[in-house]
């Protein structure tokens, strides 16, 4: 089924996506699209994706009230815990996905770009289960920052492949994966991490995340008998956003709402606010919001959480945005940090710097919703690996 944001041309939401690559990657990119087309039509591709779903992921993934939150925000707060699958982030739905249709396209091996390395994780475990090699590539500057996901990776058989160009992190990492792909597309699929890229890795990989949504409604709906009012989402490139806005797009008393990363101010380098801060442009084979300066070079970016720390935004979004469905706004690192602190005291539940973006907002924006109003978060994943910085 299609989003209300999708244009009859495949790969397009409105003027935003396509697929603007190298004639190396047309061919590979191509293939792909009919591959996942024949898939997605097939029963039986979506009942091995189900049961690994159920039986490697853990899903479905648990609605869990926040009951002191909510009391001391005068609201109704209901938690979608990604962060209780399997490596801890929603990531894991997509590559679980991805590695089943590498396989079924007779692929010998996989690769994977990643920032803050949960993709990296994600892609490297559903690898290591389907016997597949796996490549991961990584800047040097975020296998410094996050050490331990390296030694995930490595133990369950990948490669990592340091990229020490450009700024040494997720762009650097990404330009490098789809370089390999391209010397190599024949025996290689590659497992993008987010709702970005190049057609038809958008539609993709919102597609494998949309069982976030799916099973969030039908929850809210047996405990409360009503949607949400509200959805809150982190937006990274957009995968966990997506994945729990598409099933309620045509709801449309439920307002969806993105965080983005404020980081540390509204200056050039400071944050990753590519609504805030940025314009349409190209990276990585898709047009959407991008920060850049005047002649198109791409800014540099921070945010505290490496998630969140990417210059360009999933096309889709550009488009709800444009159509008005969903909107997006910013949390700063500081925020983030202290909302992470208050979710751990008052839930008992520790979520990653990414996910406290959204938390941060609700507490932060209270007053903005009716009173005992009914808010739903999405928890893309949890905090364990952010310790060092949450705790320094
Ligand atoms: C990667 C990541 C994000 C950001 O990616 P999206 O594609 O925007 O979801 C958010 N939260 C966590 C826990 C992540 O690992």
């Amino acid at each position: 089924m299609k989003n209300p944001s999708e244009a009859n041309r495949p790969g397009w939401f409105g003027p935003f996506g396509g697929c603007f690559v190298p004639e190396t990657l047309i061919e590979p990119l191509r293939a792909l699209e009919t591959a996942y087309d024949a898939a997605r039509r097939d029963p039986k591709f979506h009942a091995e994706l189900r049961h690994e779903l159920a039986t490697f992921v853990g899903r479905p993934t648990p609605l869990t009230f926040a009951g002191r939150l909510s009391a001391a925000l005068g609201l109704r707060v209901w938690l979608k815990r990604e962060d209780l699958t399997h490596t801890g982030a929603h990531k894991i739905n997509n590559t679980v996905g991805q590695v089943l249709l590498a396989r079924r396209m007779g692929k010998r091996r996989v690769i994977a770009e990643t920032g803050a390395g949960q993709h990296g994780v994600a892609t490297a475990a559903a690898a290591a289960r389907a016997g597949l090699p796996c490549v991961v590539y990584m800047g040097t500057e975020d296998m410094a920052r996050q050490a331990p996901n390296v030694a995930r990776m490595r133990m369950m058989g990948a490669t990592v492949a340091a990229v020490d160009a450009g700024s040494r992190t997720l762009k650097d990492a990404t330009s490098e994966a789809l370089r390999a792909w391209s010397a190599d597309s024949r025996e290689t699929f590659y497992v993008l991490g987010s709702a970005l890229g190049p057609h038809p890795y958008p539609t993709m990989v919102r597609d494998f995340q949309t069982v976030i949504g799916v099973e969030a409604r039908a929850q809210i709906l047996k405990e409360e008998k009503r949607l949400p009012r509200e959805i809150i989402a982190c937006v990274g490139g957009g995968s966990n956003a997506m994945g729990i806005f598409t099933a309620f797009l045509k709801d449309k008393a439920v307002a969806l709402t993105g965080v983005e990363a404020g980081g540390t101010g509204p200056g050039p380098g400071r944050h990753a606010a590519r609504f805030a801060g940025g314009y349409p442009g190209v990276l990585h084979g898709t047009y959407t919001y991008l920060l850049q300066d005047k002649d198109g070079q791409v800014l540099p970016t921070h945010s505290i959480s490496a998630g969140l720390d990417y210059p360009a935004v999933g096309p889709e979004h550009a488009e709800l945005r444009r159509m008005g469905r969903a909107r997006y706004v910013q949390a700063s690192d500081k925020d983030a940090l202290a909302a992470a602190h208050e979710l751990c005291r008052l839930e008992g539940i520790l979520p990653a710097l990414e996910s406290a973006h959204a938390i941060a907002y609700l507490i932060k924006e209270k007053k903005r919703f009716k009173k005992n109003g009914l808010i739903m978060v999405n928890l893309s994943g949890r905090g364990d690996k952010d310790l060092g910085t949450l705790c320094p």
